[in-house]
């Protein structure tokens, strides 16, 4: 969420653009009167905006419709369950035979199973099979009806998926495990994040926010002022606002948006714990703050499995000091670097995270 003070100027004007990804293009201007040029885009089942302050209008034009073509692709490459090229490569894992991949695969995956290793085990992108068992390979939530029996889920866990199973060879990728089956889906958005990020960096832009639907990366600033951006909070919609220094991403996962609600009542929310096989309800959400996006993402999800009992782990692992995690209540548990720097909401309570003063 985007909160410096803006009013849209006009009717946003549409670029006629091939793809469909592509909504609006749109020129803000603040109460400084310091144009910012603003993009609204739709993919990953979510609104992408990318902010620019202080950029040429022509420019940013340009850059809006390039970033539409690596979104569209990126759709494209890392859709779970749609075809494509995750398809292609999750087929040769099940048949145990070695797939041509090319360097963004072979790169995404070996720095899956860093966060993997770093997470311990708690993000681990090799269990599609279990996310397609509890029925989370779809964006029609919630999913309805009973959960996978418990003896389905043993199956999957007893096989032990994991990125460590995946071998490179120069550009040939295969799986020693045929339940590996890759899931992109716990890091897609903060991957796409980055990549715009580093594609306007290089662009020479110098101020800018892509906010993807509330997990975002800024740099620069906003009119001689940091970008302040509200963090949300399952219960009270607004958990507080945060001033980002330089370049940061801050992400949060939930589990309180996608699950599975069976005939009883009960929900069991998309986040799972691979160790287990079931899904992660310790806690409601948690909020990281990242030097980059892909971590940023794959430490929130993790966090989420490891709740308020294990979040030290993730933390550490992941080089982690900023974090926040919100429990079934709304209660807020923040490290003590994001004491500092979160300014709560009326209302909102913050407490120390457990081991931390
Ligand atoms: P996020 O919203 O970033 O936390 O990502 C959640 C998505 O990641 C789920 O919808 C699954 O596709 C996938 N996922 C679920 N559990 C895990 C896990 N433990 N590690 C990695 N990806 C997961
Ligand atoms: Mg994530």
């Amino acid at each position: 969420m985007l909160t410096a003070p803006a009013v849209r100027t006009g009717q946003p004007r549409r670029l006629r653009l091939a793809g469909l990804l592509l909504l609006a293009v749109s020129a803000l201007v603040s109460c400084h009167n310091d144009p910012v040029q603003h993009a609204e885009y739709f993919v990953f089942g979510t609104l992408v905006e990318v902010s620019l302050a202080q950029a040429d209008e022509q420019d940013a034009v340009q850059a809006f419709t390039q970033i539409q073509d690596m979104l569209q692709s990126m759709h494209q490459d890392w859709h779970a369950w749609e075809p494509g090229r995750l398809q292609d490569i999750n087929q040769a894992f099940a048949a145990g035979t070695a797939i041509e991949a090319d360097n963004d695969v072979l790169a995404l995956v070996r720095r899956s199973q860093t966060l993997e290793q770093l997470s311990g085990g708690r993000f681990n992108p090799a269990i599609g099979r279990l996310v397609a068992l509890w029925g989370f390979h779809t964006s029609d939530y919630p999913v309805l009806g009973p959960p996978p029996t418990a003896a389905a889920i043993e199956q999957q866990v007893s096989h032990r998926p994991s990125m460590a199973d995946i071998r490179i060879d120069a550009s040939l990728i295969y799986s020693t495990n045929p339940w590996v089956q890759l899931d992109f889906g716990g890091i897609a958005k903060g991957l796409a994040v980055d990549r715009i990020a580093d594609y306007l960096k290089e662009a020479g832009f110098r101020h800018a926010i892509i906010n993807a639907g509330g997990d975002l990366r800024a740099f620069g600033q906003r009119a001689s002022r940091p970008w302040r951006i509200a963090v949300r909070n399952p219960l009270s919609g607004v958990a507080g606002s945060i001033d980002i220094r330089q370049d940061e991403a801050v992400f949060t996962s939930g589990n309180y948006e996608r699950y599975r609600l069976a005939p009883d009542e009960r929900r069991y929310p998309h986040i799972i714990d691979p160790r287990s096989g079931w899904p992660a309800e310790h806690v409601m959400a948690a909020t990281v703050i990242a030097a980059d996006a892909l971590v940023a993402d794959a430490a929130a999800t993790a966090l989420v499995v490891a709740g308020l009992a294990e979040w030290r782990e993730v933390a550490d692992g992941l080089a982690i000091d900023t974090l926040f995690l919100t429990d079934e209540n709304g209660t807020i548990y923040a490290s003590k670097t994001m004491r500092q720097r979160l300014q709560a909401a009326p209302g909102v309570r913050i407490e120390a995270l457990p081991g931390e003063r």
